[in-house]
């Protein structure tokens, strides 16, 4: 084969003793997510997987996206395997990387002899192949400290690999070692944000989704299942249970007070989700809160919120700033679905005047009006299990 992905593994190497199951699941994940795109051979070594096409027919550039959107990868690089001499090393080198490299101001050459019966060590290695270079390329100069561009060299078990810079894989763990989690998903910029920093921590995630038609309109819970189909990309197939909030929302506007409803309807939304949750076995659910973003998000309001819960709540974007949230948003491709202009449930009812120092017992006082347990059952019964996959399962 002429080309190949060495994907160095991140967080893994620090694992004691679940190691090694740390590394099969990320292999399986890797297998899985490559199939649609050929036959590759996929194997670890040295704290690295390789990615390896059996024949020429393999997508390469497609399952390199696909990598890169794979948990538990810190760098990942496509290289040039070759036979283990330097004359085979420097062959590979002029015709892999040449034009990028006659392209380039300066380089320098960086090598890595994890074989150790390779006679030239590293640095006799950098030497050797960069001075042939140098010769090649009498107009790119040489410059160990700041170099334009740099050429590695990998010397391994099997063969010899060149490559350029190495690029960023997408962090975290593998998905499936962390359990899984419900990420309560609307339609805004970010609850996405942090159902994809919760699945980067390893958790497979479903999501659930409130929706008050006809105050919200189709259009809006379309945007939503688009919204959990962008994530697939990273956490592949997933569950979106969207749930009929149109009564309680009614019920809420006719019978509470107008400052509580929305910390009301958002204690129905927690009931509702930790109930979806168990259903699923997830451990947690995740929410796009923000400390102080609205009057919701204030520690106060968030207790009161918080109080009806038994399961961990986890809310990746604390204390984030919103450009944090939205250069993240960018990044994962969810933004410009996110900004589409429709209404969400949150901003049906309003109040002009929301409390954002609330006391618990005077919102259960004022929630006392509602058969809170009759609503719930009825809302969980008015609720429609959505697959969601990713393109190329
Ligand atoms: P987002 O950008 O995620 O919409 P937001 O800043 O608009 O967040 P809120 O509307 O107050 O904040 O909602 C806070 C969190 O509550 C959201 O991040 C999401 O986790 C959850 N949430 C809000 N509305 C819904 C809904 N209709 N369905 C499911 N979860 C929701
Ligand atoms: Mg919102």
């Amino acid at each position: 084969m002429n080309e190949i992905f060495l994907l160095k593994l991140g967080e893994i190497v620090l694992k004691g003793q679940n190691r090694r199951a740390f590394e099969n699941c990320l292999k399986g994940n890797i297998r899985r997510r490559v199939k649609p795109y050929g036959d590759f051979h996929v194997y670890l070594k040295q704290s690295t997987i390789y990615v390896e096409p059996e024949n020429d027919s393999c997508d390469l550039d497609g399952a390199w996206e696909a990598c890169a959107a794979v948990f538990g990868i810190a760098s990942m690089c496509r290289c040039r395997p070759c036979e283990k001499t330097t004359d085979a090393i420097y062959a590979a080198v002029l015709s892999y990387l040449g034009d990028e490299l006659s392209m380039a101001k300066s380089f320098k050459v960086e090598s890595k002899r994890a074989d150790k019966s390779f006679p030239l060590n590293s640095i006799q290695l950098s030497q050797e192949i960069g001075g042939r270079l140098a010769e090649a390329f009498p107009q790119v100069a040489v410059d160990v400290h700041n170099p334009d561009y740099t050429v590695h060299v990998e010397v391994r078990d099997f063969a010899a690999y060149v490559h350029g810079p190495a690029v960023p894989g997408a962090g975290g763990l593998p998905t499936g070692m962390g359990g899984r989690a419900a990420v309560l998903l609307s339609g805004g910029i970010d609850s996405p944000v942090a159902g994809y920093m919760i699945a980067k921590r390893g958790v497979e995630i479903e999501c659930i989704h409130f929706f008050s038609y006809p105050y919200t309109s189709e259009k809006a819970k379309e945007k939503v299942l688009e919204l959990a189909h962008l994530l697939t990309r990273y956490c592949g197939r997933m569950t979106v249970d969207v749930v009929g909030f149109t009564e309680i929302q009614e019920a809420i506007r006719d019978h509470c007070p107008e400052e509580y409803f929305t910390l009301i309807m958002r204690r129905f939304m927690m009931r509702i989700a930790e109930k979806i949750a168990r259903e699923h076995g997830c451990r947690a659910l995740v929410t796009g809160e923000n400390l102080g973003q609205v009057a919701s998000q204030t520690m106060e309001a968030m207790a009161v919120t918080g109080a009806v819960v038994n399961l961990p709540m986890f809310h990746p974007l604390i204390g984030m700033d919103k450009e944090e949230i939205v250069t993240i948003a960018r990044k994962i491709g969810t933004l410009e679905t996110s900004i589409l202009p429709y209404e969400d449930c949150c901003t049906v009812f309003t109040p002009r005047h929301p409390k954002t120092k609330p006391e618990l017992q005077q919102v259960e006082a004022a929630e006392a009006a509602l058969d809170v347990e009759s609503l719930v059952e009825r809302a969980l019964a008015n609720t429609e299990k959505v697959t969601v996959k990713y393109d190329e399962d």
